[in-house]
């Protein structure tokens, strides 16, 4: 019998602390067992070469929304396949009620066991749940979906005018919420800190910061003067209203004395603000998040209207604040806000059209080839950014986000040198285009493990789904 039951050789290995280093992997019972100089290829029932190649703990990609706009079990599968094409092996993805996702409301403690059936034996890789409180009852399930394995929670703060304005009918219709402003706000940062509190760890809040009166206000005016596009778009829901969201979230989750995560920062504005509001409130937990998207496209490179997404795309100089900010460390985390839809539902009105695209299977390429390649950040830093911060930061490291003795043995086993172009087709996603089509990016896993199991390789998915629910605690 072998002594591990994978063995990973000649590769480099991007360790926490030490960065990239010649080291060959011993896997055991989905763990790494072995860091080791040397190991035989006989000391694995499998062996993965990975001569020339870079091998990194796979990435945990905190920001999707699985089944948010396909049926759900259909969509977990699909996604998660594009997911562990690039190097993604688990997704922490949003839920709520309302329309899209199963298009209901209701109690967590029942649609929330539906979401998890809806799951099970239908993801690559492995995954966790953020939830959304949206009605009064859903406040106190929090506690109960923290012992669920739920450990952070989410408001979408551009939500409100939907409730609010003189279009409110339809708005509920919507959201199927109750008064959702900010003092529902203000009672989700409550719990969620008491929770921290209580729990003696991160229970955080999630906070899509845009402001939706002056969103109301601006998407009036530029509609008024027959503009659509993406320029038009930012121009509709402009960085003014991000600035202003952060303000209002960040006065608030230190009253409360709530974690927060300040999601897809989108604009050059936006990120000057979260560092601003990091330097005044220096003890409090502030997380600034930002999408692939953001720092890859702008009103020019982007596949013009398939491109809309809430925050808008923006500006080239805005994308620069973007990198500087992740070079510098103020970002956080850098996730893909994966929502994929098809095209259709792109095409029409513009205002009418859905928000949002896929993007977790190029996690990995974006960081290395635009990161890594291009702007010298180093691969530990590229690791930090899209494994181990959001491990950290979401309960779930050291198990996930480190290559580590003990560690699950997730791996993105990754080429730097052979670009390829980026086609609907090579993300192996259900949605039939994407925003980023012909762009060229290195960095693609010629081989994604999960917790041992070999799960992309050959440029094909390989196995059935073996993901697992991660209950965080
Ligand atoms: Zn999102």
């Amino acid at each position: 019998m072998s002594r591990f039951d994978l063995v990973v050789v000649n590769g480099t290995v991007v360790l926490p602390g030490l960065g990239p280093q010649r080291m060959d992997l011993g896997v055991k019972d989905g763990k790494i067992a072995a860091i080791a100089a040397s190991l035989a290829a006989s000391d694995g029932a499998e062996v993965v070469d990975a001569r020339n190649r870079h091998v990194l703990p796979g990435a945990v990609d905190s920001h999707t929304h699985v089944g948010i706009y396909r049926p759900f079990s259909a969509d977990a599968l699909s996604e998660s396949t594009s997911a562990v094409a690039g190097g993604t092996t688990t997704m922490i993805s949003y839920f709520r009620t309302g329309s899209h996702y199963l298009n209901k409301t209701g109690s967590y403690r029942e649609i929330f066991p539906e979401v998890l059936k809806l799951s099970a034996g239908q993801f690559r890789c492995d995954y966790s749940y953020h939830v959304a409180p949206m009605t009064n009852g859903h406040l106190d399930e929090m506690e109960w979906l923290v012992d669920q394995g739920v450990g952070s929670f989410k408001l979408y703060m551009f939500y409100k005018s939907l409730t609010l304005s003189s279009d409110s009918t339809k708005g509920r219709e919507y959201t199927m919420s109750d008064d959702y402003d900010l003092g529902y706000l203000y009672e989700i940062m409550e719990r969620a800190a008491a929770l921290t509190k209580a729990r003696g760890r991160r229970i955080s809040l999630s906070l899509h910061c845009e402001n939706p009166e002056l969103i109301r206000t601006f998407i009036n005016r530029i509609k008024a003067q027959g503009l659509t596009g993406l320029e038009a778009y930012s121009h509709a829901r402009p960085t003014l209203s991000e600035e202003l969201a952060i303000e209002e979230a960040v006065v608030l989750s230190h009253a409360a004395g709530c974690p927060v995560n300040l999601l897809h920062l989108s604009s050059g504005a936006a990120v000057t603000k979260g560092i601003e509001v990091k330097r005044r409130y220096p003890d409090d937990d502030i997380l600034l998040e930002a999408t692939l998207h953001h720092l890859m496209l702008n009103w020019h490179n982007a596949g013009g209207y398939t491109a809309k997404v809430n925050p808008p795309i923006r500006t080239p100089q805005d994308q620069e604040v973007l990198w500087a900010a992740v070079k510098d460390g103020h970002i956080a985390t850098v996730v893909s806000d994966h929502a994929a839809l098809s095209k259709d539902k792109k095409e029409g009105d513009f205002w009418a059209a859905w928000p949002g695209f896929g993007g977790t299977g190029m996690l990995y390429p974006v960081l290395l080839s635009e990161g890594v390649l291009k702007r010298g950040l180093t691969l530990e830093r590229a690791v930090d950014l899209v494994s181990a911060n959001p491990a950290r930061s979401f309960g779930l490291y050291p198990k996930k986000g480190a290559i580590a003795i003990g560690s699950d043995a997730d791996l993105a086993i990754v080429d730097l040198t052979t670009p390829k172009t980026v086609t609907a087709a090579s993300l192996h996603s259900a949605q039939d285009f994407t925003p980023f089509e012909g762009m060229q990016l290195n960095g693609w896993p010629v081989a994604t493990v999960l917790r041992g199991r070999v799960v992309f390789a050959n440029d094909q998915p390989v196995g059935t789904p073996g993901g697992d629910f991660l209950r965080r605690a």
